[in-house]
């Protein structure tokens, strides 16, 4: 089971997705977590991720392509995985078909399922502001959180579409607990 978790920042995507992942015994996959171990082992290119990530900017295709590509190579991913906070444009989904072998005239979106959680803008606000209380990161500043929002309004948003025509979307109401939410999911997925 190949699984993709679309949604804005603070939506809660990365926090559901570990509780499925847990639930299906399959690896959760977030790009950004993976960045985040980049900068933390104090590489140069790290360095340079770090910038990127401060400025509420997405980091190149090419980078988080060849991320995931070497991730979704390990065996623990033979039986499935959930992809969180990628892909993040119509690029990065045009190279996930690629990698998961699913162009050509039998091809589609190569995943299962796309998970698209919603939730009002002023929800989102309040949860990015409780979060950056919690965790303290950086690329959480109200002038950083807006420039993501942007962003994600700009670059990622399409993949609604994109996901839609392929007939793979699922949506998903992200109010409530995580509970609740988390019993919304388990009944559209398990
Ligand atoms: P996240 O933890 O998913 O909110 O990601 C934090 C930051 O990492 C984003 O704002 C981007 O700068 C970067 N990032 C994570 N995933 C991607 C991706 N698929 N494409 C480009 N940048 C990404």
């Amino acid at each position: 089971m190949i699984l993709v978790f679309l949604g804005a920042p603070g939506v809660g995507k990365g926090t559901q997705a570990k509780l499925l992942a847990s639930k299906l015994s399959i690896p959760h996959i977030s790009t950004g977590d993976m960045l985040r171990s980049e900068i933390a082992s104090g590489s140069e290119l790290g360095q340079t991720v770090k910038n990127v990530m401060d400025s509420g900017q997405l980091v190149s295709d090419e980078l988080v392509i060849e991320v995931v590509k070497s991730r979704i190579s390990v065996k623990d991913c033979d039986n499935g995985f959930i992809l969180d906070g990628f892909p993040r444009t119509v690029e990065q989904a045009a190279a996930l078909e690629i990698l998961l072998g699913s162009v050509g005239p039998a091809g589609g979106a190569g995943v299962d399922r796309v998970l698209m959680f919603e939730l009002p803008d002023r929800d989102l606000l309040a949860r990015l502001s409780g979060r950056r209380e919690a965790e303290s990161r950086a690329d959480d500043t109200d002038e950083v959180q807006a420039e993501r929002l942007r962003v994600y309004n700009e670059l990622t948003l399409p993949l609604v579409s994109y996901y839609e025509e392929l007939g793979v979307l699922e949506r998903i109401d992200a109010k409530g607990d995580v509970e609740e939410v988390f019993q919304k999911l388990s009944s559209v997925v398990c």
